[in-house]
């Protein structure tokens, strides 16, 4: 039997999850599902100088609100928890010093004087890189370069320490990424970097490492910022002793600026006016907020979808597609190597698809709800009508009753621009007549019918219609442009369209 495919998005609660952090959890979703595997969600939160107060609870409900939840969490854990590494905390000491036992890592001691020395130092010898390395640690204070019993002497007098990693000073580290395929780095570039810090947390390079063997991880999906860091993980896994269980990597193309210069920020959102973020965020502290997707009107089907495609495309001209239609299509071959730009444009396109294919009962809670907050109580028949009219050419639910409100109440005033441009005498002779045709009608009314009507009377004033249309729209909607007017005077009815434009006629005055 093979081995049950697990895979984990690791966010670090920090602040609101960036839309890059989403669609890491989205691949990482589909790819579990794809394989009949698990999904599992991490928090890595083991530098508590960056803990931001309800980051997770914003990361759970973004997820949430996705449909994309975890099959196990710090929510609902399964065998290999707690899901926290905050919780974790005990379990990591042991593997480093397992790691300095084997050789592999050793105990530092340098002050944050001397280490600034050193970079001074080695900035003087002009090293490009000025690193602490299997060069430089020969002349630092560490258990590679004190008497051993300096070392114990200061480990048993509580001196502040950090275990470092003893990077090899000459070998090729490779690694066969599934989206990049072979990456090969001299462990010469490399650091020594610290994986135990002197308050006693690991970093984020050490937890990882332990919690995904613990955890059983086949697979690690996530950003691309994270390739750097992936020789680091070879290394540590082959001094483990985990070769033959570390999982495959694959790294994410970075989600790029609309222009393409860059890694998108929430500033470029700001800037662009449109959201990063899947749902609204606000820091309890320090009351910074951020605008989401979710309130912006995207309907979490399409923000998926469009989510997806950021990065991945499925071969086909095909673009519109369920969750359960990502898991079919999806495959990691597919998603590119290259940065995806950001293209708003793009995300409300999905929205108005999703929208479009709503039908009007389900979208006419919307128009029923914004009405009500405006005081205005709508029938369902009416909520209906008016989705009809409008769905095709909005791009959120709140647009459906915006700009709608004639349909229920008649306009008291009139766009004075268009009056000024429009309300000419040729417009009061065919709306006159039309008034008076409408008044003495009882037969089936309909859009087709309207229109006829209207036609002929301007006919009978030999007056072209397409003269007077703006000034008709004008004195039954009260603006100048809208949804199909035809369809709107079949809805309000004979009596009613009448009466609107005596009101029109009544109230504007002729220009010209
Ligand atoms: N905690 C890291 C982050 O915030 C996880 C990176 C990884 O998936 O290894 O993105």
């Amino acid at each position: 039997m093979s081995k049950e495919v697990r895979v984990r998005f690791a966010p670090s609660p920090t602040g609101p999850l960036h839309i890059g952090g989403v669609r890491t959890a989205l691949y990482n979703y589909l790819f579990a599902r794809k394989m009949g595997g698990k999904f599992l969600l991490r928090i890595e939160d083991t530098d508590q100088n960056r803990f931001v107060p309800g980051a997770e609870e914003y990361i759970k409900e973004s997820l949430a609100w996705l449909g994309i939840s975890p099959d196990e969490s710090p929510w609902n854990p399964g065998d290999t928890g707690p899901y926290r590494q905050s919780e974790r905390k005990q379990s990591y000491m042991q593997y480093a010093l397992d790691l300095v036992e084997a050789g592999h890592a050793y105990y530092a001691f340098d002050t944050s004087e001397e280490l600034e020395a050193m970079r001074e130092r080695l900035e003087a010898a002009r090293v490009v890189q000025p690193q602490y390395n299997s060069i430089s640690r020969t002349q630092m204070k560490n258990s590679l370069t004190l008497p051993e019993a300096e070392v114990k002497e200061r480990l048993a007098s509580g001196d502040p320490y950090v275990i470092r990693v003893k990077i090899p000073r000459k070998e090729e580290v490779r690694l066969n990424d599934m989206i990049r395929g072979w990456v090969m780095v001299q462990s010469a570039t490399l650091d020594d970097k610290v994986l135990m810090k002197s308050d006693g947390m690991p970093t984020y390079h050490l937890a990882n490492i332990v919690d995904d063997h613990q955890m059983r991880i086949t697979h690690v999906i996530r950003g691309e910022e994270w390739l750097p860091s992936a020789p680091l993980h070879v290394l540590l896994y082959k001094f483990f002793g985990w070769e033959d269980s570390m999982p495959q990597f694959a790294h994410l193309p970075l989600l790029l600026k609309p222009d393409g210069n860059g890694k998108l920020s929430k500033r470029d959102g700001d800037k662009l006016g449109f959201p990063v973020f899947p749902i609204n965020w606000e820091n309890k502290v320090t009351g910074e907020t951020a605008a989401g997707f979710r309130e912006q009107g995207y309907f979490s089907d399409a923000f998926l979808n469009f989510l997806a495609f950021l990065g991945w495309n499925p071969g086909d001209e095909r673009e519109i597609f369920t969750l359960d239609e990502l898991i079919d299509a999806f495959s990691v071959e597919r998603i590119g190597k290259s940065g995806t730009k950001f293209d708003i444009a793009k995300a409300k396109w999905f929205n108005e698809q999703y929208l479009r294919a709503k039908s009007n009962a389900e979208l006419a809670p919307y128009v029923i709800a914004d009405a009500a907050a405006e005081g205005i109580t709508i029938l369902p028949e009416t909520a209906e009508a008016i989705v009809s009219l409008t769905k095709d050419r909005v791009t959120f639910p709140a647009e459906l009753w915006k700009g709608s409100k004639f349909m229920v109440e008649a306009p008291s005033t009139f766009d004075e621009a268009i009056a000024g441009k429009r309300w000419n005498a040729d417009a009061v002779t065919v709306l006159t007549a039309y008034a008076e045709t409408l008044e003495g009608y009882t037969g089936e009314f309909d859009a087709e019918k309207a229109k006829a009507m209207l036609g002929e009377t301007a006919e009978a004033k030999e007056i072209k219609l397409g003269k007077v249309m703006q000034a008709v729209r004008l004195a039954v909607t009260g603006v100048g442009a809208g949804p199909d007017l035809m369809e709107i005077f079949a809805i309000l009815g004979t009596e009613e369209v009448a009466k609107r434009i005596r009101f029109a006629l009544a109230t504007l005055e002729v220009i010209g």
